[in-house]
């Protein structure tokens, strides 16, 4: 059945319809193995009352041999009418007009929050010393900024109209002249995507009882957008009465609770220049709560923070637009293609984007389940190569075997 949404939230059947990409490449291995997960801990949570009724999307090489296209209209609009999907990695097609199928996949049904939790789990080896203080969730605009692919290259036709505009708006300013041989790409920062994404990090904070929220920009620099980004940021921040902003007098007055009923705290918010915030993030981490930023610095900030945990074949990944109710949770890694159909990759970004999708659909106890499950196969040292070949006395498994060892210890003490 068919999961619905209204301006109480989404309506989630007991057998709710949840979109399937299965992805090229370890895709299939992947995405096989978590759905098998997800389905055990779904049965072993709700005792059979529950299942969830996946529903194949074509996309990618699997679409572009079936129907020609690599993202055809169908599957767009199968992931619409589902409203909640997961995905495998997809490659990117080189040429036919197509940059990237996951930013196609976010522009065409407007997944405006990309949100990536980042947190160490005991025993994936780690290149700091105390991996367990870092515990944030990153939320990176997903529509703007320099991904919004308004670029041209040096010496084209549309580059040198664009520098002989700038050029005649720059004189008479301290704006150097820009010479022809220059490519051009255009940053768009709006008021209406910073404030969304800002209000669904802060609203995000409130509900799951964190403590701060993060401003992330590099305003001292670039002014007009990234400044600006920060300025819109703090406008939200003061429409939440719970929050209290660095620096400013006054605590905030909250009547609303959590998610788990709990009074809800004050909410700190503040902000960091962006080269700032990767120094902090390695030398105080546990001062990082809820981060908000701007598309590219949230891009290096992901990758940063997943491979300061070790967990950079494991950080889970969602693209979620709250007002449509609107989501696609996905493994952050690419296809690995040399690997396809061994069966031998880590299954573990796409299991925890499950947990995500889990958590979003309400299924609290079956995410808790997985999770479990996988970090008692892990301290257990029962695991795919990539942890395998950083840890003394491992046992590498297979990718399903991997998913098989999860379900086993999924419901142990
Ligand atoms: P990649 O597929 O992520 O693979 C790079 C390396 O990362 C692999 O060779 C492997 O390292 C390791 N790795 C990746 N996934 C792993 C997993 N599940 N378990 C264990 N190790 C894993 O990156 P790429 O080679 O740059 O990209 C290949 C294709 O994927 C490209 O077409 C790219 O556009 C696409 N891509 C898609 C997405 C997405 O759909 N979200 C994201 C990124 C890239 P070792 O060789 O050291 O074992």
């Amino acid at each position: 059945m068919r999961i619905t949404f209204d301006e109480q939230g989404l309506h989630v059947p007991e057998h709710p319809d949840i979109a399937l990409i299965a992805g090229d490449g370890i895709g299939p291995d992947v995405s096989s193995t978590g759905c098998a997960v997800i389905d055990a801990a779904v049965k072993q949570a709700y005792g059979g009352t529950r299942a969830i009724a996946w529903v194949p999307v074509l996309a990618g090489e699997a679409a572009f041999a079936k129907t020609g296209e690599w993202l055809p209209k169908k599957s767009l609009d199968l992931l619409r009418a589902c409203r909640v999907g997961i995905k495998g990695p997809l490659t990117t097609p080189i040429g036919g007009g197509i940059r990237s199928l996951n930013v196609t996949i976010r522009q065409e049904l407007d997944l405006y929050a990309c949100v990536r939790p980042v947190k160490w789990y005991s025993g994936i080896p780690a290149p700091v010393k105390e991996p367990e203080k870092l515990d944030v969730v990153i939320f990176r605009e997903n529509t703007e900024d320099v991904y919004a692919g308004i670029e041209w290259k040096a010496g084209s036709k549309e580059a040198d109209k664009v520098i002989t505009l700038l050029n005649s708006i720059s004189t008479g300013t301290s704006h150097p002249l820009l010479s022809g041989q220059t490519g051009i790409g255009i940053k768009p920062i709006s008021e209406e995507a910073t404030k969304r994404i800002v209000r669904a990090a802060i609203s995000y904070a409130l509900q799951q009882g964190r403590r701060k929220v993060t401003i992330v920009h590099k305003g001292n620099i670039m002014k007009f957008t990234e400044g600006a980004f920060r300025d819109w940021a703090y406008e939200v921040a003061a429409e939440f009465p719970q929050v209290v902003i660095e620096g400013k007098q006054g605590a905030a007055e909250g009547s609303s609770t959590d998610r788990r009923g709990k009074p809800a705290q004050p909410l700190l918010v503040n902000d960091r220049i962006a080269d700032a915030m990767f120094q902090q993030l390695l030398l105080r981490p546990d001062e990082y709560d809820v981060i908000v930023t701007s598309n590219l610095n949230g891009d290096y900030l992901s990758d940063a923070c997943a491979a300061q945990v070790g967990g950079l074949g494991v950080a889970p990944g969602a693209n979620i637009n709250y007002e449509r109710g609107l989501a696609v949770f996905e493994a952050t890694h690419g296809t690995a293609p040399k690997y396809a159909d061994l069966d031998k990759v880590n299954p573990g970004s796409f299991i925890l984007s499950g947990v995500m999708m889990l958590e979003h659909l309400g299924w609290q106890e079956a995410a808790e389940l997985i999770v479990h499950g996988l970090t008692r196969a892990i301290a257990n040292k029962n695991v795919t190569y990539d942890l395998a070949r950083q840890m003394d006395g491992a046992t590498e498994v297979s990718c399903s075997g991997f998913g098989r060892e999860i379900i086993r210890l999924m419901g142990s003490r």
